[in-house]
């Protein structure tokens, strides 16, 4: 049996990244779906840790984007970009590199791999069923996994424009027996009004996809956006989970 941990959206949150890692525990494989920094107040400590993963397979984000440069800031609202500009005033060489060797896109067995959207991966949000029917062309797998909007989800997808939409809550079992779009919702700053961190195990063999939450310490992270003068926004929202 093969287990694999999907997470996404880490955001330089340290104490939920190492949270869903002690959690998750024994995976084969680990894939991350980006944005690794941004928001957050450990962008180099969470780099690090995703680069000592065995097994990883790590796709790029936008904040990753903004952090190397390689996308303007001026589409980012302006907390994200402040803290995208804090991000790259502090990301360290060896991690610029790692963020820089980051695909856009990855096909692995039955499942496509991107940030945002199989049409747009870096960029495009997929927040309703319409977005996600458009989008179901753009890839040729059963399974297409996204994250970006922080919201764990799973959309059923057909090529006429219909589908369905259902959020997953902790300890659910998706069967993936049609053509599926799932995010795994986000480690380090979720945004469905749940506060804990959120990740997936997707099991290829028994066809499967695990949701699962966890608590973690919160109020140490939003100690350390105070201490780094990051906005406050960014501290108050991990208590709410939006
Ligand atoms: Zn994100």
């Amino acid at each position: 049996m093969t287990r694999i941990l999907v997470i996404s959206d880490i955001h330089a949150n340290l104490t939920a990244l190492q949270a869903v890692l002690d959690a998750a525990a024994n995976v084969d494989a680990t894939w991350c779906l980006g944005d690794l920094v941004g928001y957050g107040p450990d962008p180099n400590e969470c780099v690090e840790l995703v680069r000592s993963i065995q097994n990883l397979t790590c796709l790029i984000g936008n904040h990753d984007a903004a952090a190397i440069g390689s996308i303007d800031t001026m589409f980012f609202n302006r907390e994200a970009r402040l803290s995208a500009q804090w991000v790259k005033s502090r990301i360290s060489k060896e991690n610029i590199l790692f963020l820089k060797s980051l695909p856009e896109r990855v096909v692995i067995g039955e499942a496509t791999l991107v940030h945002g959207s199989p049409r747009n991966p870096v960029w495009e949000y997929l927040l309703d069923i319409q977005a996600a029917a458009i989008n179901s062309s753009y890839f040729k797998t059963q399974l297409c996994f996204v994250g970006h909007t922080h919201v764990p989800v799973v959309y059923t997808v057909d090529e006429l424009g219909g589908g369905t939409m259902r959020k997953l809550d902790h300890k659910e079992i998706v069967p993936l027996k049609q053509r599926l779009i799932i995010n795994p919702g986000s480690v380090g700053q979720p945004r469905d009004r749940d506060k804990r961190a959120s990740y997936a195990i997707y099991n290829p063999e028994q066809k499967t996809w695990e949701a699962y939450r966890i608590d973690y310490d919160i109020s140490s992270v939003q100690q350390r956006i105070v201490t780094a003068k990051l906005p406050l926004r960014h501290a108050q929202r991990l208590a709410e989970g939006w």
